[in-house]
């Protein structure tokens, strides 16, 4: 199967920033692909050198099976929805929608057949009189998703396409994208900084840190199995052992990651304990989130909020299965 995106060794430097160092990448066809990093770790100028705007200074960039080098935006099979949706106000809602194929000199008729069929597909059949100033910032940023739509790209390319939203209607969207992504088939390739964005709609993720990718894979297995400090601290809320405290329980000295809802209030026979006194006890809802201070490290902990309640400067034991344990690969 031909990938939809490869890169093969690309770099990207702004005089002495490294902004993308030597990143090689396969994005499969249909894949919904999540580039997830902190502010300036390059994951934005990788979409820009997916998009054409940006060219590599080192690489091979191949589209669908082809080399990319070279080839200007407009020739690639590539669609960008951005953050800001970059909508015309004075135009209505179709022709919005429908610019892409008017610039490519479709007919009227049959470019706003194509741009309602868009609207629907996101859910905004009918509203294609209106202006976007009449439209709410949730709609807009559908807008924008038909307008890229309407050209039937082979590669999606969305750069943080949810970041103007409020919370629950960001994760409303969420669920839509990754609904629509699934039913068109499409490859889409997310930019975001939110773990959460990244790992309820993507089936891998790519973890960037000072332009180079840290990690990628399943969002289950980098939350549950980060490789670095920096990752295991960028993708959820990790307790990270050092090595001390790591040979402590196991006898072998190397950096771990323990997750907070690792731990639970009952012993058993295979499990590993951390005693501690208790530092600080919050109610979450669904969870009670429990600072304890194991000799010169705090723990946090997530118990089910049902549990009989540890109070401040108690000193009590957790535990956890020795599988909950995972090994980093940091030096000692
Ligand atoms: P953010 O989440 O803040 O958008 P990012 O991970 O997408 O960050 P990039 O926008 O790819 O990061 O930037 C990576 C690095 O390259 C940053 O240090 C940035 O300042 C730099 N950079 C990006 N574009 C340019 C440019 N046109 N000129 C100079 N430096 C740039």
């Amino acid at each position: 199967m031909t990938a939809a995106v490869t890169f093969r060794s690309v770099s990207r430097h702004f005089g002495a920033v490294k902004a993308v160092d030597s990143v090689d990448l396969e994005i499969a066809e249909g894949e919904f692909f999540a580039m997830l990093g902190p502010s300036g770790s390059g994951k934005t100028t990788c979409l820009r050198l997916i998009a054409g705007f940006e060219q590599p200074d080192g690489g091979e960039i191949s589209i669908l099976g082809q080399s990319a080098n070279g080839v200007p935006p407009w020739k690639r099979h590539v669609n960008t929805v951005f953050q800001d949706y970059a909508l015309f106000p004075h135009m209505t809602i179709l022709d919005n929608v429908a610019y892409g194929l008017m610039v490519r000199g479709i007919d009227k008729v049959t470019r706003h057949k194509a741009a309602e069929e868009a609207l629907e597909l996101v859910k905004l059949g009918g509203y294609g009189g209106r202006k976007t100033g009449q439209l709410s910032g949730g709609q807009r940023q559908r807008v924008a998703l038909a307008r890229a739509l309407v050209n039937k790209p082979s590669v999606l390319l969305l750069d943080e396409p949810l970041g103007a939203l409020d919370l629950k209607l960001r994760e409303a969207m969420q669920e839509e994208l990754k609904g629509l992504q699934k039913r068109l088939g499409i490859t889409f390739i997310l930019v975001t900084h939110d773990q959460g964005e990244a790992l309820s709609m993507a089936d891998r993720v790519a973890v960037f840190n000072q332009g180079r990718i840290v990690q990628s894979g399943a969002p289950e297995d980098i939350y549950n199995r980060p490789k670095t400090r920096f990752f295991a601290d960028f993708v959820g809320s990790s307790n990270i052992l050092p090595p001390a405290l790591s040979e402590s329980l196991t006898g072998t000295k190397r950096w771990t990651s323990l997750r907070p809802e690792a731990f639970t209030l009952e012993t058993g026979n295979d499990r590993l304990s951390l005693a501690g006194q208790v530092e600080a006890s919050s109610f979450m809802g669904a969870v009670r989130r429990i600072a304890l201070k194991v000799g010169e490290s705090t723990i946090h902990a997530n118990l089910p909020a049902g549990v009989t309640i540890p109070t401040e400067g108690e000193t009590i034991t957790l535990h956890f299965t020795p599988e909950a344990l995972n090994w980093l690969e940091d030096a000692v």
